[in-house]
């Protein structure tokens, strides 16, 4: 008696919550795209038989091990790593390191099974991967973190390489951090390896590009979705959660095609200013100073600043970006910026929304799209710069740029096609679902059981 596509999926859903208990940011990502799935192995008997569901919810490898550092009092610390290698079939592991305190084994295997789909997605070859720790980089002192980062370095080292598994940056990891992993990695080894890392220093092996890429791409992504639609960016009022590397460079790129965009956020709260904000004020308290985004309101007096960093939500706009963290954007959320008009949702941070919310914004005509396709640009221009490391050569912006514009383009189309060729047309959630797998799943049968 053969399964039914529809009971094949259900199945490995329970084994899933089964064998990964209290997971639930895991869960949450696993099922969203679970969801989409069932016609595709209604397509594809094939997938059925080489069990590859079973198979790529299960992570090839999931690595943990102590971090020690020595704090400037003295002190010893110790933290967890983690790194994930969840799916290597279509190219090596690829994904970034997160350091927050919130970072578990569930966080990571969420990120790094999203990351599976959405590095397919790019159209390079690369697998997908995560890592991170529980280490909190805020408050640190610069001689803190170096130690801390050496130290995880030395233990992940023996599990990564050029063609191996390349990490990158995420939330607490920027190009400082990806620069005291290399100069680690290069000392272990003994060896010039640049493309063991991404995101890093322009001076060392570093693509032009890099840092803006993933804001630059998820605006490339909503202004190619805004072609279909009779409502552009210019002349817009936008949103955008966060004032990390993500949101910077959305901010940027909103501004450059003509929106104004009226708030942004950190940990603690958001400015709202009304004239539109001011990215050179943003960039100098958090890239520069990495102060508090409430100092903000001491150079523009005429901002407001309030101590509450999901009420950005409130906040009447036509373009909301989360561009923040995992879980920003609730049902009620979903439901206030619906009743103030909201018309599209972009993700920049990866599942800033919970399925809940989605579902409102589905059902509301909203525009929404998914993280795995709208903030893909920030790991596609990582694959550009390990290309640009194994030809000993590097490009220029207008080139790393018109790839990286392309690479959107192609995203946004190849989603749109999945969803009309599976009957759910203008579906992003389901297309970039079923386009994501589909090219992983060929690859993992084309591979044989393994
Ligand atoms: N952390 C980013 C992401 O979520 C970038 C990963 C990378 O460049 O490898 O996709």
């Amino acid at each position: 008696e053969k399964k039914t596509a529809k009971e094949y999926v259900n199945e490995v859903y329970e084994t899933v919550q089964k064998r990964n208990p209290n997971e639930h940011e895991f869960l949450q990502a696993v099922k969203e795209i679970f969801n989409s799935l069932v016609p595709v192995f209604v397509n594809h008997p094939k997938y059925m038989d080489y069990g590859i569901l079973d198979r790529i919810v299960e992570p090839e490898r999931l690595i943990t091990f102590r971090v020690p550092w020595v704090d400037d009092l003295g002190r010893v610390q110790v933290n967890r790593g983690f790194r994930v290698q969840y799916n290597s079939a279509i190219g090596p592991y690829k994904g970034g390191l997160r350091f927050h305190p919130s970072v578990n084994a569930s966080i990571v295997k969420f990120l790094g099974f999203e990351q599976i789909f959405k590095n397919s997605l790019t159209g390079q070859p690369i697998g997908g991967g995560k890592g991170g720790s529980d280490f909190d980089p805020k408050g640190k002192s610069e001689l803190e973190i170096m130690r801390f980062t050496q130290s995880f370095m030395t233990e992940l080292s023996q599990y990564i390489g050029p063609d191996i598994d390349v990490p990158a940056g995420d939330i607490g990891v920027g190009s400082r951090e990806i620069g005291f992993m290399f100069g680690q990695y290069k000392k272990i080894r003994g060896s010039f390896e640049a493309g063991v890392l991404t995101g890093k220093g322009i001076e060392y092996g570093g693509s032009i590009a890099r840092q803006e890429a993933t804001g630059y791409g998820t605006v490339y992504f909503i202004n190619e979705m805004l072609k279909d639609q009779d409502f552009a960016l210019k002349g817009s009022t936008v949103v955008v959660s966060g004032s990390g590397n993500v949101s910077i460079y959305a901010i940027e790129k909103a501004i450059q095609f003509g929106a104004r965009v009226v708030a942004c956020s950190d940990s603690d709260g958001f400015i709202y200013d009304k004239n539109g904000i001011n990215l050179d004020t943003v960039k100098r308290l958090k890239e520069v100073e990495t102060k508090r985004i409430s100092e903000y309101v001491d150079v523009h007096p005429d901002a407001e600043y309030f101590e509450d960093c999901t009420g950005i939500w409130s906040i009447p706009c036509d373009i909301a970006l989360p561009c923040a963290t995992q879980n920003e954007i609730d049902e009620a959320t979903a439901k206030v910026l619906v009743a103030n008009g909201v018309k599209v949702v972009g993700e920049g941070a990866n599942m800033p929304s919970t399925l809940g919310a989605i579902t409102i914004f589905q059902n509301s005509n909203v525009l929404f799209a998914p993280a795995k396709a709208a903030n893909a640009g920030g790991v596609a221009v990582s694959s550009l710069e390990m290309a640009q490391n194994s030809g000993k050569t590097s490009w220029s912006f207008e080139e790393v740029d018109g790839k990286l514009q392309e690479i959107m383009t192609n995203i946004y189309q190849n989603c749109m096609q999945a969803a009309d060729e599976y009957g759910v047309p203008g579906n992003l959630v389901a297309g970039a679902n079923i386009a994501g797998f589909t090219k992983v799943a060929d690859a993992m049968v084309a591979q044989g059981i393994i």
